[in-house]
């Protein structure tokens, strides 16, 4: 693949312009080949009235392909009447307002390891065209605001591939000796973006929907042969999610058919193409011996979350890719609200915000900062970021919250309604729900233009002679790469005033004796005073974690202990505990890192007896309130990221519980064993989450028949939910008598799962996240494993992400081996897969984060990384973005 030698352009915001040429129909033939495929594309094409220079000539992107003709109106170009430099062809023939341009390229999907635009995945061919892979397949207008329709005809040889597909509906098809075509027509304009094709010896599952309106869709989901036993969860679950957008937002689906195909080598999830989504094998394949309940999870929010696209993306698209979260944002948020009317809404907004603040938060504080709206980018497959979807989803929530559920459902009508076929921008957006609410939204799109995480400080003060209540907000967002001047949001703070009786009514300007209220924030600092509050109250704030900020209250543990208790808002109950065990276990670091022991405070214990002694709470509630923070979360928290303490306090307080509580947590253990058939349905995964819990506890007990009990747990397969759970329990267990056990239940597990790729990459998982000392080498050794193969980005994910993300202990080490050891796969992953190279070096561009020795090593890697000649844009833009300023440090 082509390599830069220069150094990549930035692309800005400001300097967008209208496209200068349309194209109104795509006309694609693909003659699919062993060693080469010809790709002849016909556009219908004009001039844009709306372009501002009618005398520029016609430019369309292309990257990496073999052309063999072009012709305008049928009349072929001389050599002379276009230009190809770069990843342009310019064609300099005076052109009428509209004409037909043709062309005709060579490509070759065989060797195209990116896994963008045309490509082979195992035996079938593929495409993956967002955000920019479809100049990969032809020349064309590759950008989101040039919209067509689109007729594909697909040949190949019948016997290889007898499946072909592609958008919209077949319309045709034939045969002609061994090679066979079908034609597929998409009725509904779209950008290059969601184009897609397949070409396989495919097996598929079939079912139908019934749409409001009487409708009846047919459903299939492709699949290679042996993974049909797999796709009836998937199944379930799109037509779960296509009632679900009918019932919540009115969006019925349009065309006949909607496809799922599963691809093993695929950079993403999933893809929303129209009517035919390419899936990764891992976000679409499930069945139980091979599943766990967490993949059965996001399996269902992610075949939801690309179907709600055919609204939210596809009927409705972006302008620019710096609209990317106008999609993506209101994406992630309508599949959060789905998968929480699926589950329990409050176990789903605990993983959200655990998900925000370990990466987003990092993200937004990392030297990728970014605004949920980007102002420029250097490759925008940098861009697919926890900020544009996580946060810009937070965003998207925190306009329901400040209008309801009423007008927020009007405005998002009135935003499908005015701009459905065309390409729009998030101003849009806001822009409906500024109309249905009549509220001013000028001070909220700062949450779309400026990066970082604000920091919401909160003082209480009551005035017991006066009764009242006064609370002051100060909020300061910390300066990001190329932003220091920020200025105030709006928030909404979801908050009460709970008293030893509950709940009590605020009394305040604008608020009459509700006992729950919407402060809206708005001001650097502002202070709200509550009337007639007869007692001292514990503020319950930020309830169901209304905005993405950090925010800060004195409170005492003794306060915190009682919302854990008393607070009505479950996801505050949740957090009061999650914040009692940080605060404990930041002194314990604290005073570690300068050589102190400090014992650990025994209201941690004893709160965590209460919850496994309370049989009214829910299960999976308590599992969450049980895990302590996790390391990345620890190492968040702190102003340098001492790895070593963070690990060893969290273990050591780990294993303070296990055995203060070791009663209560075999009892847990023991009663929750379920005898029903498994099934993914809440209760049964609360039950074994907190049981797994209780079990990952007892596994660091020094008892012979507790481990043997977790090692028959791993290797009875009886799901893959308990099985990988002792499994990993087992090979975390610092006991030395869990050594042997957790190596024989490696070797039983891939001797079971050698055959299902999918349980094979939980295998590496697993061993790459092992902590105990030796995990560098551990990975190196596996990197040879015959299962092994770095061109599959979810092994790469599986091995070496799964290491340098989930494993400080060992990749952090102190001799800089883990470092060198990243940055020799990156070097590797670039000259074959771009993207995955690029979404590797996260771990490596946090080193301002740590002590000044690691920090050295992590940089001189970067640097290393940086000197490779033929770098690629995607991995140059992140190294040289994470080295900038460094003497300003
Ligand atoms: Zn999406």
């Amino acid at each position: 693949m082509a390599l830069r030698d220069s150094q990549p352009k930035t692309i800005h915001l400001k300097n967008y312009r209208v496209p200068d040429f349309l194209i109104d129909k795509t006309d694609l033939v693909v003659e699919l080949g062993e060693t080469e495929t010809r790709v002849k594309s016909t556009l219908a094409m004009r001039r844009n009235p709306e372009s501002e220079d009618w005398s520029v000539p016609l430019e369309l992107h292309g990257v990496n392909l073999q052309l063999q003709s072009i012709a305008i109106d049928g009349d072929p170009l001389e050599d002379d009447e276009y230009y190809l430099g770069g990843e342009l062809l310019s064609i300099h023939r005076s052109l009428n307002e509209s004409f037909i341009f043709s062309a005709e390229v060579i490509v070759k999907p065989q060797e195209n390891t990116s896994l963008e635009g045309l490509y082979k995945s195992r035996n079938m061919f593929c495409t993956q065209c967002e955000a920019e892979g479809f100049r990969k397949i032809t020349y064309y207008l590759d950008r989101p605001d040039v919209m067509a329709e689109f007729t594909t005809t697909i040949v190949a040889d019948k016997s290889r591939y007898p499946v072909l597909l592609s958008n919209g509906n077949p319309v045709a098809s034939g045969e002609e000796g061994g090679r066979h075509w079908v034609t597929w027509h998409d009725p509904f304009k779209k950008p290059a973006y969601l184009f897609a094709m397949v070409a396989g010896d495919l097996a598929h599952i079939a079912d139908t929907f019934t749409t409001a309106s009487g409708r009846v869709v047919d459903l299939r989901i492709y699949v290679e042969e042996k993974d049909l036993d797999k796709c009836a969860f998937a199944m379930t679950s799109l037509q779960k999610s296509m009632a679900w957008d009918e019932e919540v937002y009115g969006r019925e689906y349009d065309l006949d058919i909607f496809m799922i195909v599963a691809v093993d080598d695929f950079n993403m999830g999933a893809m929303e193409n129209k009517g035919l989504n390419i899936f990764n094998t891992s976000a679409v394949l499930a069945k139980q011996e091979i599943t766990t309940d967490a993949s059965f999870q996001n399996i269902q929010a992610i075949v939801a979350h690309e179907y709600f696209h055919n609204w939210s993306g596809n009927r409705v698209t972006c302008r620019d890719w710096f609209q990317l979260s106008l999609k993506e944002g209101f994406t992630v948020f309508r599949d959060s609200q789905f998968s929480a009317a699926m589950g329990s809404p409050v176990v789903k907004r605990v993983q959200d915000v655990n998900l925000l603040r370990t990466l987003q938060f990092a993200e937004d504080a990392g030297p990728m900062a970014h605004p949920v709206q980007p102002a420029s980018y250097m490759e925008i497959s940098n861009f697919y970021t926890l900020t544009v979807y996580e946060k810009g989803a937070e965003v998207v929530g925190m306009i329901r919250t400040l209008l309801g559920p009423e007008l927020f459902r009007q405005g998002a009508d009135l935003y499908f309604a005015r701009h459905d076929g065309q390409a729009v921008t998030i101003d849009d957006f806001v822009a409906a729900m500024g109309e249905v609410s009549g509220r001013d939204f000028s001070r909220f799109m700062h949450w779309y233009r400026q990066a970082g995480t604000p920091r919401l400080d909160v003082a209480g003060h009551y005035d017991a002679a006066a009764s009242t209540f006064a609370l002051t907000f100060k909020q300061h967002c910390p300066p990001t790469p190329g932003g220091s001047d920020k200025k105030p949001c709006l928030i909404p703070v979801a908050m009460g005033l709970v008293g030893p009786e509950g709940d009590l009514p605020l009394r305040a300007e604008g608020l009459d004796g509700a006992t729950h209220a919407v402060l809206e924030v708005a001001e650097a600092e502002q202070t709200i005073v509550f009337r007639d509050v007869p007692v001292k109250p514990v503020p319950s704030l930020l309830r169901n974690f209304s905005a993405p900020v950090k925010l800060h209250y004195p409170y005492s543990r003794d306060e915190l202990l009682f919302l854990m208790a008393n607070d009505s808002d479950g996801f505050n109950r949740w957090e009061a505990c999650n914040q009692l065990s940080l605060d404990i276990l930041k002194h314990i670091i604290a005073a570690r890192v300068d050589g102190h022991h400090l014992v650990l405070d025994p209201r941690l214990v004893r709160a965590f007896r209460g919850l496994l002694a309370d049989q009214s709470l829910d299960k999976a509630m308590v599992a969450l309130m049980l895990t302590l923070p996790s390391e990345a979360l620890l190492g968040e928290e702190m102003e340098v990221i001492h790895v070593q303490a963070i690990h060893d306090v969290r273990r050591e307080v780990r294993v303070a519980i296990a055995r203060a509580l070791r009663g209560e947590l075999l009892a847990c253990y023991d009663a929750l064993q379920l005898d029903e058939p498994y099934s993914p349905e809440p209760e049964q995964i609360a039950c074994r989450s907190l049981r797994n819990t209780a079990l990952a506890y007892l596994s660091l007990l020094d008892e012979p028949a507790l481990l043997d009990r977790i090692h028959g747990q791993a290797v009875a397969f009886a799901n893959m939910t308990d099985s990988h759970a002792a499994l990993v329990s087992l090979v975390n267990s610092p006991v030395p008598a869990a050594a042997p056990l957790a190596r024989d239940a490696l070797a039983r597990f891939y001797e079971q799962w050698r055959g299902e790729p999918l349980a094979v990459n939980l295998w590496f998982q697993a061993q790459a996240g092992a902590m105990l000392p030796g995990g560098l080498e551990r990975v190196r050794g596996l990197l040879e494993h015959e299962a092994f193969d770095i061109r599959n980005p979810n092994k790469v994910r599986s091995l070496i992400g799964a290491f340098a993300n989930a494993n400080a202990v060992n990749f952090h080490r102190g001799d800089g081996a883990g470092y060198r050891f990243l940055a020799d796969k990156i070097i590797e992953l670039n000259r074959l897969n771009p993207q995955v190279a690029s979404r590797q070096l996260t771990p490596l561009t946090r080193w301002r984060r740590y002590p000044h020795d690691l920090a050295l090593q992590m940089t001189s890697e970067l640097r290393r990384i940086l000197a490779e000649p033929g770098l690629s844009a995607d991995v140059f833009e992140v190294v040289s973005k994470s080295l900038a300023n460094l003497d300003n440090r």
